[in-house]
């Protein structure tokens, strides 16, 4: 994984009184500065700019927002839902995957970050209250920041003390600075995990599975439980050697009772994802599967190929632990009755995510 590294910061003037802002700005000192009046005067079309996708990644945007930063994950039409909240405190990552969905979604020229980081925490404590499971890797790398950011250390407080459970989601091995908290159990830090081939050619500046098995072992060792995202899973040639391999590599290191979830979800993406990744990935090889549009829009592996594929990988996993709670993400009632024989509410311990 290569070390952070911004050449321009935006911000509005309302953030630069914040103690995060100055030290963001003195830790990337060589950055240069540039004032704006409001986010909108970043704003772009990723669909008809696609290069412009590539220089988001090197600038950082400072602002804040009053409210707004946690809201319940919208799923996906006609597909069953695990109730999740995500959080919104950071838009965008300086990670560089060819799928990733936020190079269409957002539309600012850099990643944003609300330094207003108070009326965050409150706001996240005041979720926290209802029990619900609340992740920050929706929009960004949950640890990508962590060195300067920090701001988990207070999530994990809140959720230790909630009946919350927070899931920080990552392709790094940042988890240094969460060793050696008092989490008490209720956060999970999970891995999305893809074949070292995969992440060799589409998740640009990314930890190895080397790297990332290592650290879920080291959290292991700090007590906290894992999980893992097998997600988005990429249908190639000799797919289901190395979808093994991958799993050969990690789970022994893992005892079972130690894994909250491990989720699998095939390749999905909006059509305006597709001109980004002829542009920006000419040899990207994500395209290249024969797809169908589903009812909500978006591109997916044909119906047998996904089960066939989650089929097999869950076979892989539950040699490692029948116990292992798997789920599909963003799948509807049929594929899960092909692939597990029933639904989701059906399955013990899934219903508690399934309700
Ligand atoms: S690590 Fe996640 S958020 Fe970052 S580029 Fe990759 S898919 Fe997108």
């Amino acid at each position: 994984m290569t070390s952070l590294n911004f050449s321009k910061i935006y911000y509005t003037k309302d953030a630069l009184n914040f103690p995060l802002s100055k030290k963001i700005i003195r830790r990337f000192a060589d950055a240069k500065l540039v004032a704006v009046d409001s986010p909108r005067s970043l704003c772009f079309r990723a669909q008809k700019e696609p290069q412009t996708v590539s220089e988001c990644k090197k600038n950082l945007f400072l602002t804040t927002r009053r409210e707004g930063f946690i809201e319940k994950c919208p799923g996906t039409k006609g597909h069953l839902c695990c109730n999740y909240f995500v959080t919104k405190n950071i838009l965008g990552c300086p990670m560089d995957c060819s799928y990733c969905y936020l190079q269409a979604y957002l539309n600012i020229k850099a990643t944003t970050i609300f330094v207003n980081e108070n009326d965050f925490f409150a706001e996240f404590e005041k979720a926290a209250q209802k029990a619900l499971r609340i992740g920050s890797g929706e929009f960004s790398d949950s640890l990508i920041f962590d060195e300067i950011v920090d701001q988990n250390k207070t999530l994990i407080e809140i959720c230790s003390k909630s009946p919350s459970l927070l899931e920080l989601k990552t392709k790094s091995a940042n988890i240094r600075k969460l060793l050696n908290l008092n989490h008490r159990g209720k956060t999970v830090i999970a891995w999305s995990i893809n074949p070292q081939k995969i992440i060799e050619t589409e998740e640009r500046k990314t930890s190895s599975v080397y790297e990332r098995a290592t650290a879920a072992q080291a959290a292991v060792e700090a007590g906290y439980p894992v999980a893992f995202h097998f997600d988005p899973i990429i249908h190639f040639k000799n797919w289901e050697k190395e979808y093994k391999k991958t799993v050969d590599a990690i789970f022994p290191k893992i005892p079972p009772g130690k894994i909250a979830w491990v989720s699998i979800g095939a390749l999905r993406f909006y059509p305006s994802l597709k001109p980004i990744v002829r542009e920006r990935f000419p040899r990207s090889k994500i395209l290249l599967g024969e797809f169908i549009r589903g009812d909500d829009g978006k591109f997916r592996y044909l119906k047998s190929i996904r089960t066939e594929m989650f089929k097999k990988i869950s076979g892989f996993i539950r040699k490692f632990g029948s116990d292992i709670k798997i789920y599909l993400c963003m799948e509807s009632a049929p594929v899960w009755r092909k692939t597990f024989g029933r639904t989701p509410e059906k399955i013990k311990n899934l219903d508690l995510i399934f309700r």
